[in-house]
């Protein structure tokens, strides 16, 4: 499908100025060593960072993006950050709707996408998570709540070229417990197949859909080699160059 794999660190609320900037430049001199690497890497730092780091990665092939950012354009919104502020610091990705923001912050699928369409309009890309608990599942509601997110989630004016995917399964998420590839594979296949009832399949086919949950050296390359597996999103393994550069060859 011509799908090309995105490798992206998602830091969370981690590092210092010295600590990130030593992770980035060290990202980026990995990929200066191979630049025919077969996936994109992407790094997102928090937003304190994000414009020092930028500047460490720029013209390393190294893309940066933030981890939120708000729906309005611009105003009386403290603390919070606009797209085109990220865009500003260096960004060309958001990760919008993480289970963290939708936990701690209360974020729904309705803001989310609020957040994904003024995303595009300051020409970021919107990697829009999604992903059920640990009690969905149990229940067998994982595909129903994962089509549910998606259609209350992905915005108008999504396709391929501005718009990714993040199946993360709560319950994998920072606690070791990765899905298995037969889950991973399922729940992928469903989105792809009920995002072609949203914008066609020949689009959806080219939309990228990244695991996340424990993505580590040791369980990615099995993970990213599913048919419907496009990349990864990576949490704690992203904060050591070694471990995402490791997961990043598991792409091939
Ligand atoms: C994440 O934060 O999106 C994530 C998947 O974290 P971890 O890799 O640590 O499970």
């Amino acid at each position: 499908m011509g799908r090309k794999p995105l490798i992206a660190g998602n830091w969370k609320m981690n590092g210092l100025k010295a600590d990130g900037l030593a992770l980035a430049k060290g990202v980026a001199a990995k990929l200066k060593g191979e630049p025919g690497l077969a996936c994109e890497l992407l790094v997102c730092p928090p937003f304190t960072l994000i414009a020092a780091v930028a500047d460490a990665v720029a013209g390393s092939g190294v893309a940066v993006g933030g981890q939120d950012c708000h729906a309005k354009v611009s105003g009386a919104h403290t603390g919070d950050t606009s797209p085109a502020m990220l865009v500003d610091a260096g960004c060309s990705y958001v990760i919008l709707g993480h289970s963290e923001r939708r936990t701690d912050h209360g974020e729904t699928d309705a803001l989310v996408k609020a957040k994904a369409i003024a995303a595009h309009a300051a020409s970021l890309k919107a990697i829009v998570c999604i992903g059920e608990t640990l009690v969905q599942r149990d229940a067998g509601q994982t595909i129903a709540v994962n089509q549910t997110q998606l259609r209350g989630s992905w915005p108008e004016g999504g396709a391929a070229e501005n718009t990714v995917i993040a199946y993360e399964p709560v319950w994998a998420i920072g606690t070791g417990r990765v899905a298995t590839p037969e889950q991973a594979q399922e729940v992928h296949a469903a989105i792809r197949a009920e995002l072609g009832q949203i914008i066609g399949a020949a689009e959806a086919a080219k939309v990228r859909i990244l695991y996340g949950g424990s993505m580590k050296p040791d369980n990615a390359a099995q993970l990213i080699a599913l048919p419907d597996v496009d990349g990864g999103l990576i949490g704690g393994a992203a904060l050591k160059v070694e471990d995402f550069w490791a997961i990043a060859k598991s792409c091939g």
